[in-house]
C-alpha cells in the first residue's frame, strides 16, 4: 500500500545514462515509486536555461534518457512519467509565481554565483537563468508535492520553494503544502579516472554499456596508486575498482579486501573479476532496453500517457491559484 505523500523528481534531458545516475538518481526513484505517488520528469525546459544557444539535441536526449529510466525499472503504471513541456500549467503557475517573488531571493541562490563562475565564457545574465529556481519552485508545488529527493546542491532551491509556498499561502490564503528536502543518501559515484562520474569528464560507463566495452573501460580504471607491483599490498579504500566491487560484488567483499591487502590478488584480475559482475548486474537493465527497443513509439506513448495524467493534477492546481489570486 502507497503512502498518500506527492513525490517530484525531474531531470534534465542529458541523453543516455551512466552509471553515476543509475546508482545514485536512479536507484533512489525506483525505491520511490515502491511507497509514494510519485511525478518523473524531462526537465526540457530547464536545459534551455542553460543551453538556449544549442537546443538542437534536447528530442533526442529526451528520448535515450526516458529509455534508461524504464529500462531500469520506472514503471508508467506506478509513476507518472512526462516531459515538462507537455505540461503548460508548469509555465502558468511560474508566471504567476514571479508576480510576488522578490528578485532578491533568486540572486542569492547559491547554485546562480556558483553556475555563472562555472560556465564562464556563456551569457547567463538571462531571464530565464535567474528565474530556473522560481520555474523548479512551479514544478514542485504545482502537483503540492510533500518532498522533493535532490543532493545537496539542490537543497536551497527546495528551501526557496517553501519561501514561495509561504508566501504565496500568507497572501492569497492556504494551497501549498511546504515541500521537505529529501535528502540524497546515495553516494557519489566515481568514474573511471577516480573524479565524478560524469560525461565532462570523459570518465563514464554507460548504464547500456555492452560488456566488450565494459571490460575495456574497466581496464582503464584507476586503482591504488601506492600499489606499482603485484606483490606490494594494496589498499582498497583509495581504489576505484574496489569501490565498484562493493556495490555489485557484495558476497564476496570480504575476500576481494583480504586478498588486496595481502597481495593475494592482481588488479587485472579483479578488474577483470569486476566486468563480469557489473555485466551481470546491469543484465537485467540492458535485457529491458532491448525489449522496449522493439517498440518503435513506446518511449513516446509513455511520455504522452504521462502528460495527460500530469496535466489532471497540474489543472486542478492551477485553478485553486487563479481563484485565490481573484483571477
Ligand atoms: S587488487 Fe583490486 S581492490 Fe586492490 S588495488 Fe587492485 S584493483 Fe584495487
Amino acid at each position: 500500500m502507497k503512502d498518500e505523500k506527492v513525490i517530484l523528481s525531474g531531470m534534465r534531458p542529458t541523453g543516455f545514462l551512466h552509471l553515476g545516475n543509475y546508482l545514485g538518481a536512479l536507484q533512489n526513484w525506483l525505491e520511490l515509486q515502491e511507497n509514494y505517488q510519485c511525478f518523473f520528469f524531462v526537465a526540457d525546459w530547464h536545459a534551455l536555461t542553460t543551453d538556449y544557444e544549442n537546443p538542437g539535441n534536447i528530442h533526442d536526449n529526451i528520448k535515450e534518457m526516458v529509455l534508461d529510466w524504464l529500462s531500469a525499472g520506472l514503471d508508467p503504471e506506478r509513476s507518472v512519467i512526462f516531459r515538462q513541456s507537455d505540461v503548460k500549467e508548469h509555465a502558468e503557475l511560474y508566471l504567476l509565481f514571479s508576480m510576488f517573488t522578490p528578485i532578491s531571493w533568486l540572486e542569492r541562490c547559491p547554485t546562480f554565483k556558483e553556475q555563472i563562475r562555472e560556465l564562464e565564457g556563456r551569457e547567463l545574465y538571462t531571464h530565464g537563468f535567474l528565474g530556473y529556481p522560481l520555474l523548479q519552485a512551479a514544478d514542485i508545488l504545482i502537483y503540492k508535492a510533500h518532498a522533493v529527493p535532490v543532493g545537496e546542491d539542490q537543497a536551497p532551491h527546495v528551501e526557496m520553494t517553501r519561501e514561495v509556498a509561504r508566501r504565496f499561502n500568507h497572501l492569497y490564503g492556504q494551497v501549498f503544502p511546504e515541500p521537505e528536502t529529501m535528502l540524497n543518501r546515495y553516494p557519489l559515484v566515481a568514474g573511471l579516472d577516480g573524479r565524478k562520474m560524469s560525461k565532462s569528464y570523459d570518465n563514464y560507463i554507460r548504464m547500456a554499456e555492452e560488456p566488450e566495452e565494459l571490460q575495456r573501460k574497466i581496464r582503464k580504471m584507476v586503482t591504488d596508486p601506492g600499489r606499482v607491483r603485484k606483490d606490494d599490498p594494496g589498499n582498497p579504500e583509495v581504489c576505484t575498482v574496489y569501490s565498484f566491487q562493493r556495490i555489485v560484488n557484495p558476497e564476496e567483499i570480504i575476500t576481494v579486501e583480504e586478498e588486496c591487502r595481502n597481495a593475494g590478488r592482481g588488479c587485472v584480475e579483479c578488474k577483470d573479476q569486476l566486468s563480469h559482475k557489473l555485466a551481470e548486474f546491469l543484465k537485467p537493465v540492458n535485457q529491458e532496453r532491448k525489449k522496449i527497443l522493439e517498440r518503435e513509439d513506446y518511449v513516446e506513448e509513455v511520455l504522452q500517457d504521462g502528460a495527460e495524467k500530469a496535466r489532471a493534477a497540474a489543472g486542478e492546481t492551477l485553478n485553486q491559484v487563479k481563484k485565490a489570486m481573484g483571477l
